[in-house]
């Protein structure tokens, strides 16, 4: 039997969009049996597909539930097709519920196929959607009575996703009625059109073939895209695809079948995310790769111990440790290594500075600074030392050092009594000082800033 619209044998198609659909679908037969599992089925469940396919199914639907499932599952068997679908729950393999939705076939049941209904687990967001049909169209439509193929059919049509058949050049040969609620469009308005066509410009290089050839594997890989709907607007759509040989009809080659489902909730909710993490990254006191605080949290911190140690005449530190030859560390092991490393160093920092009141925060690129309030210039260089010997005591080998193999440290210390008529900026710039001098005098050393 061929397909009055695709020409090709639609059991393909219709079983291929089954076994494809990243929605769970199943049969549930009036003998108590899974008639057929999809995948995604027994993915959402949490038992493998060949566990469930000709196995019971009232262990895994809601006691509360099974009664009605029964009742729906005598009517169908009695004939009486397109009762209203139902809400029930399905147990999963954690025991956690999943709802789902019963419906009875539209189409009149094949001669060997016993009474089933049509068990499609519900979008993740919890709403309830069935793509209805169109009132008697598709009923009447239906003329194999023979096979599996109307099952499969009924599938297709009920599915929430859209199914689409096109050639290689993207002309739509079928879709199915779902594309009504999901693009707004009639499916005899989009058949024979080029798909391509309602794809939002910026994403027609997304299309699996287009910027590379596609693989010989039949499995299109997963993609999401923005496509236009009747209205104008556009929606974001993912879609699935499977290359299909055209055995009967050689001339016309390949098509493929693809599923596509609408995220655009989902993509509202990643943008939103992004957006919230890019407010936080900059609201946040954390420098991201050290975990230490950030310049902006030190800039804050700084002035407050600044104005708390003026207030009460106590001696305020300050330490800046800089990295020896640290551009040639990147040079030599890249600039991966060179995060880690500096990610080690402020480990080895943590260790040195361990007073409740002590910060460390990465004043940028290689550079740390350290206030360490309520310290003298003696206790500081002793931390400074210790800093640096922690440092060196990690023994990260490096090559391009001319002062150690291993990486190691210079710091430079400042301590003042912050008076009135002084700026704070005047102990980092002591600090800075004394690093450099520490740098001049040989590197992988702490040095005091002195007056002279
Ligand atoms: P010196 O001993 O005189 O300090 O030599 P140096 O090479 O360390 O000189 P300087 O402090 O001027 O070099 C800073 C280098 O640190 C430049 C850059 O390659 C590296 N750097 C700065 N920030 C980062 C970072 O976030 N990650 C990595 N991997 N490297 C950084
Ligand atoms: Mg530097
Ligand atoms: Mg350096």
């Amino acid at each position: 039997m061929v397909d009055q619209w695709t020409g090709a044998e639609p059991t393909q198609l219709y079983f291929s969009a089954f076994r494809q659909s990243a929605n769970g679908m199943a049969f549930f037969s009036e003998e108590g049996l899974f008639l057929r599992v999809n995948p995604a089925f027994g993915r959402q469940i949490g038992y493998p597909e060949e566990a469930l396919n000709g196995m019971p199914w009232e262990p895994v639907v809601h006691p509360d539930d099974r009664k009605q499932i029964h009742r729906m599952l005598e009517d169908a068997a009695n004939g009486t097709f397109g009762s209203h679908p139902f809400e029930a729950r399905l147990i999963r393999c954690d025991g956690t519920l999943v709802p789902c939705s019963v419906t009875a076939p539209v189409v009149p049941r094949p001669e060997r196929w016993p009474a089933s209904l049509f068990v499609q687990i519900m979008k993740s967001d919890g709403e309830s959607r069935f793509a209805a049909p169109a009132p008697g169209r598709e009923t009447t439509r239906e003329t194999d009575g023979a096979g599996s193929d109307s099952l499969y059919r009924t599938l297709v049509e009920q599915s929430t996703d859209v199914v689409s058949m096109q050639d290689l050049s993207g002309r739509i040969l079928y879709i199915s009625p779902s594309c009504r609620v999901l693009l707004g469009y009639e499916p005899e308005e989009l058949i024979g059109t080029i798909a391509y066509d309602l794809f939002h410009p910026e994403d027609l290089t997304k299309i699996p073939g287009i910027t590379s050839p596609v693989e010989t594997a039949p499995e299109l890989p997963l993609f999401s895209y923005r496509i236009r709907r009747k209205s104008g607007s556009y929606v974001w759509f993912e879609t699935s695809g499977r290359l299909i040989e055209n055995e009967r009809d050689p001339e016309n080659g390949q098509t493929v079948i693809s599923i596509s489902r609408d995220i655009s909730s989902r993509k509202q909710t990643e943008q939103q995310l992004m957006k919230t993490n890019e407010l936080l990254q900059k609201i946040s006191s954390i420098d991201a790769l050290t975990g230490l605080a950030n310049r902006r949290f030190f800039d804050e911190r700084f002035a407050k111990e600044w104005r708390h140690a003026m207030r009460f005449t106590t001696p305020l530190s300050v330490i800046l440790l800089d990295i020896d030859y640290f551009k040639r560390y990147n040079d030599t092991y890249g600039h991966q290594d060179g995060d880690a490393c500096l990610q080690y160093v402020a480990e080895a920092m943590r260790r040195a500075a361990k007073r409740p009141g002590d910060m460390i925060a990465r004043y940028g690129g290689e550079e740390f600074v350290i206030v360490l309030p309520v310290t003298d210039s003696q206790g500081a260089l002793y931390v400074a030392e210790r800093m640096r010997s922690e440092v060196e005591g990690l023994r990260i080998p490096h090559r391009g050092s001319a002062v150690s193999s291993f990486v190691t440290a210079s710091l430079g210390v400042a301590t003042m009594i912050p008076a009135r008529n002084v700026s704070p900026r005047e102990l980092i710039i002591r600090a800075d000082k004394a690093l450099y001098r520490a740098k001049q005098e040989g590197r992988n050393q702490a040095i005091a800033y002195c007056d002279e």
